[in-house]
């Protein structure tokens, strides 16, 4: 088999390093060439990757890192790069894919980059989708590469979409495990914090989508996220809870049947899927031991005690740069929550306020515009957060 040649963006996060142990149990430098490696700031931790694993180039977003980095890959033969100009050069590589698992929306440009120039993409920076839906679907194109979901539900979606069938399809169904405040009322959340909100009561992932989960924002994300990939009206983008996580997404089609894709929750079976496809990796993850099991739980989402999900459905509704704005203001309540500056459920409340006042832009020509948008909507969130 030849080696595919791949860069994962993001290489130091939880998706780049659940990447890197896959690409190890797919046959290691004898299945993958590792062009490049990014992170951010902890360039320590980055060169050791990038030593480890083989890669051509390490790049740091976090350009006062350079001279750090250089120092850490000195006599490895890797070259260092910086900045976004680093991260273009890694885009246009002689990349066969990238894994595009950079956090927010710093990944925009560079996974564009790679789009464009023609690079399969792996896709777990779900916020190129929210912020970006059509340029990113209209970059695939133009690039004539693929787009495979790593988000675990829409892999579950990707594969068991009947793309022939498209006709037949009615819905999608995305799963959500609830969170950790899945019972608690309005009143309880209030008053919760971050250790409590971080806490994912199945799946090991980075702190900001950990807490994303407790308020639902990340499920928000993903609706708006799966109407993008898989051309979906908003009606047709349905979210069911389910606190076990075993099933990871549903298809329903016209003749009443409904596929679902199951498994053990780990991030490692969408992202070995995404790098072996159109194949199906052998992966030592655990397997389902439905004995075990005994039973799979099911709820209606609350829209009320997790407004998040009306947020979205709003966003899908108006269209434009919506979903930028929506994923903007939430990351600044987001960041102030972390910090301790504002509460749970004011996240919601500022994200809304925000989408109120930025209802009227129009669509995006370019990456500019998306930019535009999401910088105006971090500083109107901003406002609120102080006041
Ligand atoms: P993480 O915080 O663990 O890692 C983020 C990576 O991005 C790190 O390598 C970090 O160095 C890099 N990074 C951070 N800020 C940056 C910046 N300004 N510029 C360039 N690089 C920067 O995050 P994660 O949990 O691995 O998530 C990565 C993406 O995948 C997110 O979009 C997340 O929503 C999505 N995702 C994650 C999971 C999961 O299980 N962790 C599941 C589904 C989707
Ligand atoms: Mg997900």
């Amino acid at each position: 088999m030849s080696t595919r040649r791949i860069a994962i963006f993001g290489a130091t996060g939880s998706i780049g390093l659940n990447t890197l142990d896959v690409i190890e149990q797919l046959g290691g430098r004898d299945s993958f060439e590792l062009t490049a490696v990014t992170g951010n700031a902890n360039v320590e931790a980055l060169a050791k990757k990038a030593i480890d694993h083989g890669a051509r180039m390490a790049v740091t977003a976090d350009e006062t890192r350079y001279k750090a980095l250089k120092e850490a890959l000195s006599g490895s033969g890797i070259t260092p790069a910086a900045g976004t100009s680093g991260l273009s050069e890694a885009a246009r590589m002689d990349n066969d894919m990238v894994m595009a698992a950079i956090v927010g929306t710093a990944g925009l440009k560079p996974t564009l980059e790679a789009a464009k120039a023609g690079a399969d993409i792996a896709l777990a920076n779900k916020e190129c989708l929210v912020s970006a839906g059509p340029l990113f679907m209209e970059a695939i194109a133009a690039g004539g590469g693929t787009m495979v979901p790593v988000d675990s539900e829409h892999s579950a979606v990707f594969q068991v979409f009947e793309e022939n069938q498209r006709r037949a399809l009615e819905r999608v169904i995305i799963t959500a495990s609830g969170g950790p405040f899945r019972t608690k009322s309005l009143e309880e959340m209030r008053h919760v914090d971050v250790a409590t909100a971080r806490a994912h009561p199945n799946w090991s992932m980075g702190l900001k989508i950990s807490i994303d989960s407790a308020s639902m924002f990340n499920k928000a994300l993903e609706m708006i996220e799966a109407m993008h990939l898989f051309a979906l009206k908003p009606e047709q983008v349905e979210v069911i809870v389910h606190p076990q996580s075993i099933i990871h997404s549903m298809v329903g089609y016209a003749d009443g049947s409904v596929l679902a894709q199951l498994g053990a929750p780990d991030m490692r079976t969408a992202i070995g899927y995404a790098l072996a496809y159109p194949n199906r990796p052998a992966l030592s993850v655990e397997r389902l031991d439905f004995a075990k099991l005994a039973r799979l739980d099911f709820e209606a989402p609350d829209e009320t005690r997790f407004p998040a999900l009306r947020l979205a459905r709003v966003a899908m509704a108006r269209g434009g740069l919506q979903g930028s704005v929506l994923n903007g203001a939430k990351e600044v309540a987001l960041e102030a929550f972390i910090d301790g500056r504002c509460g749970f459920l004011e996240m919601a409340e500022i994200t809304e306020s925000v989408m109120d006042s930025l209802s009227h832009l129009p669509a995006a020509i370019d990456i500019d515009d998306i930019y535009a948008a999401d910088a105006e909507a971090r500083r109107r969130a901003a406002g609120l957060v102080r006041a």
